[in-house]
């Protein structure tokens, strides 16, 4: 900058316009920091973790707690059964995409605050989108965070291409937070073990798929895939989040591997 008050980008962006593709490739010339470079984000699936109560969530939970020692965790949850139910009712009321949304983050809310109660005694809170100022804290003091999986955009909710079901759900929301803070990684804690050529739970001959690029899984265009594809659609532009890995969490000891950086699961990349 010398003795000038703006830099050169500085100059064009005051001046210029911001719908210019010049001028924003200009914008991402200089590499944005990894606020938390140290810090994992997990999702724990809803419908597939959560909503199975005590048998699909303590082992869970004995995990994240095991893990303590070791690793820096931001917990997201997912909204699940109840969230649909929701949509259902949403749905055949009228309501829109964005009120739908709205429904949803409750849920994911929900979900978040009985996660929360059970790892309290371990001294990990809950936070709202309004105390992530507060995340590097608390993960300096006790490790963990958890908080609801949504983005918080209520009803800001972009429309989905077909029909009305919220886009971006928990696990964009959780992507999102990985990728904003240049997270260490995302881990997709969900009830099968990883991605397939089809859903397993329907599909007896679908094939396991350890490893893919969102590029050449977008471009399958399967039915069904296993993480929300609005992730696949934001990897692509991604600053850091390049990877993201699916795992059984029904599976002890498949979530401690990824959290040491073992490739189990389904691992996609950018
Ligand atoms: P969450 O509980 O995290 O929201 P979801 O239930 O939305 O998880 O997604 C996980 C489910 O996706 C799995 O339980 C599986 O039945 C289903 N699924 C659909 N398509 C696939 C696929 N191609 N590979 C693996 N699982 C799939
Ligand atoms: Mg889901």
């Amino acid at each position: 900058m010398a003795d000038k008050l703006l830099t050169e980008l500085g100059e064009k962006l005051i001046a210029g316009s911001l719908t210019d593709e010049k001028l924003m490739t200009a914008s991402g010339e200089n590499p944005s920091v990894q606020v938390l470079p140290e810090a994992n984000v997990l999702k724990i699936g809803g419908q597939s973790i959560i909503d199975r109560g005590r048998a699909g969530l303590y082992p869970v939970i004995e995990e994240i707690v095991e893990n303590l020692p070791h690793h820096k965790m931001i917990v997201g949850t997912g909204a699940g059964t109840r969230a649909r139910h929701a949509y259902s009712v949403g749905i055949d009321l009228g309501l829109p995409t964005g009120v739908l949304s709205v429904l949803g983050t409750f849920v994911s809310m929900q979900n978040a605050r009985m996660v929360h109660y059970l790892l309290a005694k371990h001294g990990i809170p809950f936070i709202e989108p309004l105390q992530f100022p507060q995340l590097p804290l608390y993960l300096c003091e006790r490790q963990a965070v958890v908080f609801f999986g949504m983005p918080p955009y209520t009803f800001w909710q972009q429309n989905p291409k077909i029909g009305r079901i919220p886009p971006h759900r928990t696990d964009t929301g959780s992507y999102l937070v990985s990728e904003t803070f240049g997270a260490r990684s995302m881990i997709y804690v969900k009830d099968e073990d990883g991605l397939y050529t089809a859903d397993p739970k329907k599909d007896k001959n679908a094939k396991f798929i350890p490893k893919i690029t969102a590029q050449e899984l977008i471009e399958q265009d399967f039915n069904d895939v296993v993480v929300e594809r609005p992730v696949l659609e934001m990897m692509v532009n991604a600053q850091h989040r390049r990877r993201i890995q699916i795992v059984n969490g029904l599976k002890k000891g498949n979530l401690t591997r990824a959290l040491n950086g073992e490739d189990v699961g389904t691992v996609i990349t950018s």
